[in-house]
């Protein structure tokens, strides 16, 4: 068996911002990871174990709704470059729309753009902080708490026991996924 070949047949796509770190222009009193441009950058606690195991799960895949220059700093402080992962996008592939509840428009990461590279939309499993940048997704996304520098946060190694029990599903989109922490902490 190709030992390079991901232990399940899906693709994981993960947010930046508060899903793997926080950025802050003034940094918190604890110590910050990395600098990009003018900012102090923490890593949510266990981000490279969440990533190198990951990476041995599944296709990944970043896509973040800040700049490109900022997405791509970030990948390389994480991961030493975009090598190993499926594609990183930002800003640019997400689809601006007007949210009637917020009052303002967010940036929208639509299935659409991922099934149109070819990506099944069964096999799509999408985490981010921010809930209505998966409106039109629902069915594929994993919700996790947003990361604002808390040196005790425990969100990744949660995240990563409900992986393992999302991964071999054949349908994601069957799978009811709020309330996910429950499942692996019950
Ligand atoms: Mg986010």
């Amino acid at each position: 068996m190709d030992h390079l070949m991901p232990r399940f047949d899906k693709l994981l796509v993960l947010d930046l911002d508060e899903t793997l770190i926080h950025a802050v222009e003034t940094p918190l009193p604890n110590r910050w990871d990395f600098r990009v441009f003018d900012y102090y950058v923490y890593k949510r606690p266990g981000v490279d174990e969440f990533l190198q195991t990951c990476l041995d799960w599944f296709a990944v895949g970043v896509w973040s709704s800040s700049g490109v220059l900022y997405a791509d700093a970030v990948v390389r402080q994480l991961l030493g470059g975009p090598e190993r992962l499926a594609f990183v996008w930002s800003a640019s592939n997400c689809a601006r729309r007007y949210d009637p509840e917020a009052g303002v428009p967010v940036s929208g990461k639509d299935l659409k753009k991922l099934t149109r590279k070819g990506f099944q939309r069964e096999r799509i499993i999408m985490i981010d902080d921010s809930p209505e940048k998966l409106a039109k997704n629902y069915g594929n996304g994993v919700i996790v708490r947003p990361f604002e520098g808390d040196p005790a946060d425990d969100e990744l190694r949660l995240l990563l026991k409900y992986l393992e029990v999302l991964g071999p599903v054949e349908n994601v989109r069957a799978v009811e996924k709020r309330g996910w922490r429950s499942r692996v902490l019950g």
